[in-house]
């Protein structure tokens, strides 16, 4: 089976409803972060289009980008507090990575093109050096661990939405919840 997802960044919806300049979705701020005729007003990360001072293009919603908004955000603030100089962000992107597949990854590092495992091993690696705190990163990576070791685990979802009304008649006649399910799961249907 081929399972193909594509899926977009967008901002929150409430950011439209907003009574500030919008792009497609995204407050419109100056290169310092700072919402376009309110002054005092910031915004940052997927919700903000910020324009990259060479292009005047938008930077991209994405994570690399995102925390360093946020670092540079916090010091225009201070600046605007305290009279100081602001600095707009420049921040070209480090490259993408992605996983696709079982030990395949797709990877675009300062203009380079690769994919395989390297890639992957290269996405875990990166994935596993942002997650915040030590507690965090153990469990994941004994995890992923563990995965290389053993074959893919198979789940299966079985709906028990249908019937539960009905079944709920039949707890109520005597019958036990766990009957219920064992019969759900068997494939029969309350009438
Ligand atoms: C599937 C997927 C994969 C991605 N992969 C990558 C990747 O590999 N690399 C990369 O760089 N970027 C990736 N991104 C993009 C990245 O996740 C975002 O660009 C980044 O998280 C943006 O940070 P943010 O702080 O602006 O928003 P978010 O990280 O989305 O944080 C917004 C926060 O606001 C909270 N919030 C929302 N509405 C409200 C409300 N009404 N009240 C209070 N709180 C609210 C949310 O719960 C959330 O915690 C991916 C995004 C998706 C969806």
């Amino acid at each position: 089976m081929i399972f193909v997802w594509t899926a977009g960044v967008t901002a929150n919806k409430l950011v439209r409803e907003l009574p500030c300049k919008i792009d497609r979705g995204r407050l419109v701020v100056d290169q310092y972060m700072e919402v376009i005729d309110r002054p005092g007003v910031w915004a940052v990360g997927d919700c903000a289009w910020i324009p990259e001072p060479k292009s005047s293009k938008p930077y991209p919603p994405t994570a690399q980008h995102a925390s360093r908004e946020g670092v540079m955000v916090a010091r225009n603030i201070a600046a605007s507090i305290l009279n100081t100089k602001k600095q707009a962000l420049v921040f070209p992107g480090l490259g993408a990575l992605a996983a696709i597949g079982r030990r395949t990854g797709v990877a675009k590092i300062m203009g380079y093109k690769f994919s395989g495992v390297f890639a992957w091993f290269l996405w875990r690696t990166v994935y596993l050096s942002k997650l915040p705190r030590f507690e965090k990163k153990l469990p994941v990576a004994f995890n992923w661990t563990l995965d290389m070791l053993f074959p893919k685990n198979l789940v299966q979802f079985m709906s028990l939405h249908s019937s539960l009304a009905q079944n709920e008649e039949l707890i109520g006649e005597g019958v036990t919840r766990s009957a219920v399910i064992d019969l759900e799961a068997d494939g029969y249907e309350a009438n």
